[in-house]
């Protein structure tokens, strides 16, 4: 990125922490957190200590961060090294991420940077200017990647309320700011679970390492009589649901089934697993020292939001997460794959002069797909 790119992206982003101040604040329990925040082509700094709104926003106005963080976890001394923090508990977070996915579209919006002469290109065989082989691969999302992602994070909520019995009120989810949700848990029952246990919690979820036995089948003596109903709780009756699909016990299904034998049935539960698993990042909920991106901040990956998700069913990134202003910018864009913000759809651009809203003209910066004009 051109120096002229990363100031302009620094005062974007300074004008929008001062507009929007009122909807940035530290979570509960500040001083017990640790902060983080990156500058432009600069580390991280971490270790932070900040008690209340006013300290996070002159933090916001004097640093002008990238990007700014917050732990999930709450110590006696946040601002010592890790070792010395004194480690008392932490929210249980989840990540579902769009590019975990691997859906079809995500080719359709993939484009590679060559690391040496910067050519982009759509794919990355050899770089047509210069010869290199090494790129560095640049995403966008589509409308798909958020339905399917949205789906997760929904088979998520069913387990985390059904299973769990975590209350609603007690989840928040969010949308990371560029490719997928992260999913904040501060029930009281689950802060005190240690890296360990939160693993075990991510193999259920992702209904890992299920075994046949628990559905009735074993390779000494199965039981057709102990396969689940549809109506059981948990996973016992959400495989019932998969298998038997309507509301009836079909014995000709669950016969079909068992006389596979123990392997087969185990390949089912493979299948099954690839379908109704929740994919999450298991090593982010296992992780209990991390610092994650702070609500209401700028993800400087796209130039959208961390913001809250109020419905799933109608939350539309692309416009909600867009919180940049439109004043026209002028900018140099070389993006061979287009996107869409608010309702205007942006690109294919072949290196070419284009005057485009600033919240468009920081997302394709940020990707690296413009450089700005003055
Ligand atoms: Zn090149
Ligand atoms: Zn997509």
């Amino acid at each position: 990125m051109l120096d002229k790119s990363v100031r302009f992206l620094e005062e974007a982003f300074k004008e929008y922490y001062f507009n929007n101040l009122q909807i940035i604040h530290v979570p509960t329990r500040p001083s017990e957190r640790e902060f983080g925040y990156q500058k432009f082509n600069s580390g991280m700094t971490r270790h932070i200590s900040l008690k209340n709104d006013n300290e996070l926003h002159l933090l916001l106005m004097t640093q002008v961060p990238s990007d700014v963080y917050c732990s999930n976890a709450y110590y006696s001394f946040p601002n010592l090294p890790m070792q010395e923090k004194d480690w008392k508990e932490a929210d249980l977070i989840f990540d579902i991420d769009a590019k975990d996915l691997h859906l079809d579209c995500r080719k359709e919006h993939t484009c590679y940077k060559c690391t040496s002469c910067k050519e982009i290109t759509n794919d990355q065989t050899t770089c047509s200017e210069c010869g290199s082989s090494k790129f560095e691969t640049i995403s966008t999302v589509c409308e798909r990647c958020i339905t399917e992602s949205t789906k997760e994070v929904k088979k998520l909520l069913e387990i985390l309320t059904d299973d769990l019995g975590i209350k609603s009120q007690e989840i928040a989810v969010y949308f990371s700011g560029n490719e997928g949700f992260h999913i904040h848990v501060t029930s009281k029952g689950y802060q005190n679970l240690d890296s360990r246990e939160r693993a075990e919690l991510a193999d259920y979820i992702m209904f890992n390492g299920a075994i046949p036995e628990t559905f009735g089948m074993s390779k000494q003596k199965s039981s057709k009589a102990s396969f689940p109903h549809i109506d059981e709780k948990g996973w016992r009756g959400r495989i019932a649901k998969e298998i038997l699909g309507s509301k009836t016990r079909s014995s000709k299904i669950i016969q079909e089934l068992f006389s596979g034998g123990y392997s087969v049935f185990q390949l089912k539960l493979e299948d099954l697993k690839q379908r109704i698993g929740v994919r999450i990042d298991p090593k982010v909920t296992m992780d209990v020292h991390r610092i994650f991106r702070l609500e209401g901040s700028i993800n400087s990956k796209s130039g959208l939001s961390k913001i809250l998700c109020k419905d799933l069913d109608t939350f539309d990134p692309f416009s909600e997460a867009c919180l940049i202003d439109d004043k026209k910018v002028e900018v140099i864009a070389n993006s061979p794959i287009s996107f869409r913000l608010k309702d205007e759809k942006y690109g294919p651009y072949i290196n070419e002069k284009v005057s485009v809203p600033k919240y468009a003209a920081v997302y394709m910066i940020c990707k690296g797909l413009a450089e700005v004009l003055q």
